[in-house]
């Protein structure tokens, strides 16, 4: 049995994830939620003081923002689209007899105007964009939502919903990249403060296919995505608590975002990997939060 399998069964065991029978969909126990919350108020107390707009989207979002984002160029193995039933009488039937018989039911089913949100700030350009110009100082957001990628895993820090926070600045190059610096160097002592292992490396994004290739190391010697990881499943291969993304002008020129004086708007995010923080801890400290280190619940539960 691999080291991942065997985590994700200790998380079952121990009641902090409810399987759902797919890999990557779980259920949450109240700790393990109770963790997530007080992460979360964490989070707050190193950016809050900051002055962003919290926006909050569903987990949903307007399939033709989706669309014009660029998702599809970059990441359409990971998308997850929703689709409805819009048949009449007759089709319904036909439905109902496929299902009794074990056929494909899907037929009807058609794609409607919504797709699963694949990253909190998504939603937030064309927001953002539809403001007008953005004013002098630039914009700061902080949002959180539940986000879709279809990457089914038995490793538990890879799941198909998940909860990301972020915060999210618009603005010039320089304030974009000042932003990235400051919480590259929050991100560290946030994590810190958990007693946890971690390296700060750069990253890129799981682009598709072969042109993806290309445009993974063009990311890379750009220094464009650095990730905070911790060892959750393996020691090997760290996974990705953090991730700090400067976009350019990809969603400025995409959305025609402009700054206070017309220039293209740059963008730049902080993500933090709600699941994959909550699970750290319990790898690292164990299942039962009681015994954690009295500094780390300190920095929890105050
Ligand atoms: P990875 O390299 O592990 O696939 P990513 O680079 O695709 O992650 P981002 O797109 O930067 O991740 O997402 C922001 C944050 O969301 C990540 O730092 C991570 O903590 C979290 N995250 C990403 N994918 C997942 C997932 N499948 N399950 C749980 N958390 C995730
Ligand atoms: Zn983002």
């Amino acid at each position: 049995m691999d080291a991942q399998v065997t985590l994700l069964d200790q998380l079952f065991d121990a009641g902090l994830l409810i399987d759902t029978g797919v890999d990557g969909l779980y259920g949450r126990s109240g700790l393990f939620e109770d963790v997530i919350a007080r992460f979360d108020a964490l989070i707050t107390s190193f950016g809050g003081q900051d002055g962003a707009e919290v926006v909050r989207f569903p987990p949903g979002m307007n399939r033709a923002h989706f669309e014009r984002s660029g998702y599809l160029k970059s990441f359409p193995q990971l998308a997850g689209t929703v689709h409805c039933f819009c048949g009449d009488d007759g089709a319904h039937s036909n439905l109902l007899q496929c299902l009794e018989t074990g056929a494909d039911w899907s037929a009807d089913q058609q794609i409607s105007d919504v797709v699963l949100t694949p990253a909190a700030c998504y939603p937030l350009y064309p927001m953002a964009a539809k403001r007008g110009a953005l004013p002098a100082q630039g914009r700061l957001f902080d949002l959180m939502s539940y986000c879709f990628r279809h990457e089914p895993s038995r490793d538990p820090a890879r799941m198909q919903m998940f909860r990301m926070r972020e915060y999210v600045r618009m603005g010039t190059q320089d304030e974009v990249i000042a932003f990235r610096k400051t919480w590259l160097e929050r991100g560290r002592e946030l994590i810190g403060r958990l007693d946890l292992p971690f390296e700060v490396d750069v990253a890129n994004d799981p682009f598709f296919g072969r042109a993806g290739r290309m445009m993974a190391n063009s990311q890379r010697d750009q220094g464009l995505k650095f990730e905070l990881l911790v060892p959750v499943n393996s020691a090997v291969n760290p996974t990705a608590c953090l991730s700090f993304n400067y976009h350019q002008d990809h969603f400025g020129s995409v959305w025609g975002l402009k700054t206070a004086s017309g220039e293209v708007a740059h963008t730049a995010c902080v993500g933090f990997g709600m699941e994959r923080v909550a699970l750290a801890l319990f790898r690292h400290h164990g299942v039962d939060v009681e015994t954690w280190p009295a500094s780390v619940r300190a920095a929890l539960w105050g």
